[in-house]
């Protein structure tokens, strides 16, 4: 078998947004699993609605979701020349044709062809007038009057098209720029692209495409058109159904594996397999289990698949997705063994990392602030006396361990006959100024020994204040 050569080819008119990215990805895998080829394309001919922006947020989510080129990226407006070419080439070999009807010639065309109860098409005028090229001329491929184009696909099967239903259709302009199904044809040619896989959006330019792949005499790719992502209501996925674009996903936390993960299961299947690693996709993707039907976008499903991949890493791996989010807080961390120590105990407890930073901060901040209640409730008087003998205790501690920390807490409840809660909440506050946080040992870990003495004493302060 040939180098499998897949392509990736968007429209820089936005973001790179969910549906892009899953066929950015089925593309990319199947291109990483045969150890083929994966070609980036820029198709910026549309120059209104083009912008630099747009292609670079699109490269930007590309690079975050961890799918590299191995060609690319190509832009579309820099190869029109690639395109005169062969539509110099098709006119030359007499399938296409210079056609100088104007748009009031080919409405009247149009108008007469619905009287009769026909296809509102061009009738083919020009078609054997030989015409020369001028400035009022465009180029029309000449297509199959009769017969059926049969696009072949590997997702859908078999569909084919009537030839009478495809008018000799326009492939370049008057003013010379080619038209976007041939500048496609002729990068999937040039680029050398056998394996197609794009939104079933793009179904009904394959016909005209293959049209124009069969005068120029080339060989067709392998066509495999994915049904488009919908959203709970079962309508295409747009704005109204939530973030569309990759970017949001990362903003709002989101590890690009865990992305990549829920992507991939929008349309594809392995027996009911739902957790992958990158790894385990590359090997395990194929065109075979591309589904048939629908899928639908379940923002709960992404999250609860992010909780798992944030609970799979280590915590070194997400230490370097975490700084990130903190640095968005103000907070200017290193992923060193403090960070990583934070990490471990917020690592069961976060869906997102949004939320593992948000957790985070009472670690890095030293002067917390107390929550109101939190603190009207266990920051007491009759708190006070235990909460300066847990600071005396564990300041003094030559091995700061959990063993000793266990001790200190029996220690305690025996000297004030408190049960663990009237000491670990109080505590907890002191160190976090909230009722909730990690398991109060671990934490008291990750945070060390002098923070933890520094804050029980910092609360004690507080207590004596308010008395
Ligand atoms: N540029 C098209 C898009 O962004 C893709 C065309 C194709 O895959 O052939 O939807």
């Amino acid at each position: 078998m040939d180098t499998i050569i897949t392509r990736f080819p968007p429209s820089p008119s936005g973001y790179l947004h969910i549906g892009g990215a899953r066929t950015a990805l089925f593309n990319w895998l199947y291109a990483k699993k045969t150890k083929g080829k994966f070609v980036l394309r820029i198709e910026d001919t549309d120059e209104a609605r083009s912008t630099e922006e747009s292609v670079t947020a699109i490269l930007k989510s590309l690079e975050w979701l961890g799918i590299d080129w191995d060609e690319g990226p190509y832009f579309q407006t820099q190869r029109y020349d690639i395109y005169n070419e062969h539509i110099e080439k098709l006119v030359e070999s007499g399938h296409a044709y210079n056609c100088s009807c104007t748009k009031e010639e080919i409405n009247a065309m149009r108008e007469d062809a619905r009287a009769k109860g026909k296809n509102p098409q061009y009738n083919g005028r020009c078609r054997n007038l030989n015409l020369p090229k001028s400035d009022n001329t465009v180029v029309r491929l000449k297509t199959p009057a009769t017969g059926v184009t049969l696009v072949k696909d590997m997702v859908k099967g078999n569909t084919s098209f009537q030839n009478a239903e495809i008018d000799d259709f326009i492939i370049q302009r008057s003013n010379g720029v080619a038209m976007y199904n041939l500048a496609v044809v002729v990068d999937d040619l040039t680029m050398n692209i056998n394996t197609v896989i794009r939104g079933d959006d793009h179904l009904v330019n394959t016909p005209k495409q293959i049209l124009i792949y069969q005068a120029l005499g080339a060989e067709l790719p392998l066509f495999g058109h994915v049904p488009m992502v919908l959203g709970a209501d079962k309508a295409r996925l747009s704005k109204r159904h939530g973030a569309m674009s990759v970017g949001e996903y990362q903003k709002m936390g989101f590890l690009a594996d865990a992305m990549i993960n829920y992507l991939v299961r929008l349309g594809w299947s392995h027996g009911d397999q739902e957790f992958f690693e990158r790894k385990d996709l590359i090997e395990k993707f194929d065109l075979e289990h591309l589904g048939r039907s629908a899928s639908m976008f379940d923002v709960d499903k992404l999250l609860a698949l992010n909780a798992k991949h944030i609970q799979k890493k280590s915590p070194k791996e997400l230490g370097e997705h975490l700084l990130f989010h903190l640095k968005t807080l103000g907070i200017e961390a290193k992923n060193d063994a403090f960070t990583q120590g934070v990490i471990e105990t917020l690592q069961p407890r976060s869906k997102t990392l949004v939320e593992m930073a948000s957790a985070a901060v009472f670690y890095y901040r030293d002067a917390i602030e107390f929550d109101e209640k939190a603190a009207h409730k266990f920051l007491t008087p009759d708190t006070m006396e235990m909460l300066t003998k847990a600071a005396d205790a564990i300041e003094s501690l030559v091995d700061y361990s959990q063993e000793n920390l266990e001790t200190i807490f029996k220690t305690l409840m025996e000297d004030t006959g408190f049960k663990f809660g009237k000491i670990a909440q109080p505590l907890r506050v002191a160190i976090t100024g909230t009722t909730v946080s990690p398991g109060i040992f671990e934490m008291l870990l990750a945070l060390g020994q002098e923070k933890t003495t520094q804050r029980i004493r910092r609360a004690c302060t507080f207590i004596q204040d308010l008395a």
